[in-house]
């Protein structure tokens, strides 16, 4: 059964006018109203039965933990089945916010760096989950008068996108739907599912937002012990893949961007350098994104700066686009990698019962 809030909503709605079904769609997911009490323009009657038989949201705060430098917050979210789900708010320096949004409950990938693959996966977040996080931030930054507002969303917090595919897609079609969000602002990372990443480039109704593939490695067996979810030949079907992505989305604006967390010792030598120029050179158009580690309870240590800094000109001087991501969040435990669902006592939140 189908008990999405659209299928929900049609169902209130189901008689009303088309100008009546936009006005309800636009209530919700405008970003101008924070309950179904305020929308005074829909009719009394119809509002109350919203009221009653639509939450509006499917999430509750449980705590907002904002970090020292007033660059990002995380929120603890709770489920109605009780569990917890974390989500970040991040500020840019022109104020432009973006949430980190999570795309299940822990997560089944086990890759050896990060804190969420430690719980395993409890369970899908659904498509109203998805958005709800988005949707609660825009509350959060209106009510905490901070300026600015919420512009760019990332796939990127707790669980794999691609392997909740179809709940994951439906919050896509919102973000860029009714919330108005465009699809150059948006990125869905994965761990780089084969089977999600042809199904995307063949779905019509895939929006064509950002794709980030968190490669980390370009030699095969340094990525098995990183991620063990890396299938023998993953490299060259991935090759394979980006010239099929290349071709679907054919503007430079879709562009692909391999993710590569550097590990000291593991991959971030001038040899995994030359492996990763190779790489993207049989992809042709990516751009690589380095991302220092934020340190979780494994055994890595991230590569310091200098060998950060040395690393990305290796790349840049043949040519190939480079960047390194800025961490936000790490002294509130919200950096990429680090959310566990934990309060700030360590106490985790999931249903157990
Ligand atoms: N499952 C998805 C999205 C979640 S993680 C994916 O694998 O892409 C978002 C990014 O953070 C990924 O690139 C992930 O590899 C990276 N990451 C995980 N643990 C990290 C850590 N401890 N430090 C820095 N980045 C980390």
């Amino acid at each position: 059964m189908d008990d999405s809030r659209a299928s929900r909503l049609a169902d209130v709605l189901s008689g009303e006018s088309s100008f009546r079904i936009r006005q309800a769609e636009e209530a919700l997911y405008g970003g101008h109203f924070r309950s179904w009490t305020e929308t005074a323009s829909l009719p009394k009657v119809l509002r109350e039965r919203l009221e009653a038989e639509i939450p509006w949201l499917s999430v509750s705060k449980v705590a907002i933990f904002p970090s020292k430098r007033s660059d990002a917050w995380k929120a603890l979210l709770r489920t109605s089945d009780g569990n917890g789900v974390e989500s970040v708010l991040m500020r840019n320096s022109r104020n432009h916010f973006t949430v980190c949004v999570s795309t299940q409950i822990g997560c089944a990938m086990n890759c050896a760096f990060c804190a969420t693959g430690k719980i395993g996966l409890i369970r899908n977040l659904s498509q109203d989950e998805i958005v709800d996080q988005v949707r609660f931030f825009r509350g959060y930054v209106a009510d905490s008068k901070l300026s600015g507002e919420i512009t760019n969303i990332v796939l990127m917090g707790m669980g794999e996108p691609l392997a909740n595919y179809e709940e994951v897609r439906e919050a896509l079609r919102t973000f860029t739907g009714p919330m108005g969000i465009g699809t150059t602002r948006i990125t869905v990372s994965t761990v780089g599912l084969l089977p999600g990443l042809d199904r995307l480039v063949k779905d019509p109704d895939w929006p064509p937002v950002r794709i980030a593939v968190s490669l980390h490695a370009a030699n095969e067996n340094t990525r098995k012990n990183m991620m063990p979810t890396t299938s023998t030949g993953f490299l060259d079907r991935l090759v394979a893949w980006s010239h099929d992505y290349a071709e679907a989305f054919p503007e430079k604006r879709r562009h692909l961007t391999f993710e590569y967390l550097l590990l000291a010792g593991i991959n971030d030598s001038e040899e995994d350098a030359r492996k990763l120029i190779a790489l993207s050179r049989r992809v042709g158009k990516v751009r690589i994104n380095l991302i220092p580690y934020n340190s979780t309870d494994s055994i890595h240590s991230g590569s310091d700066a200098n060998t950060v800094m040395r690393f990305k000109r290796w790349i840049e001087s043949n040519g190939i686009t480079v960047t390194i991501r800025k961490s936000q969040g790490g002294d509130i435990a919200a950096a990429c990698g680090q959310l566990a669902g934990k309060t700030v006592s360590g106490e985790r939140i999931t249903n157990s019962g």
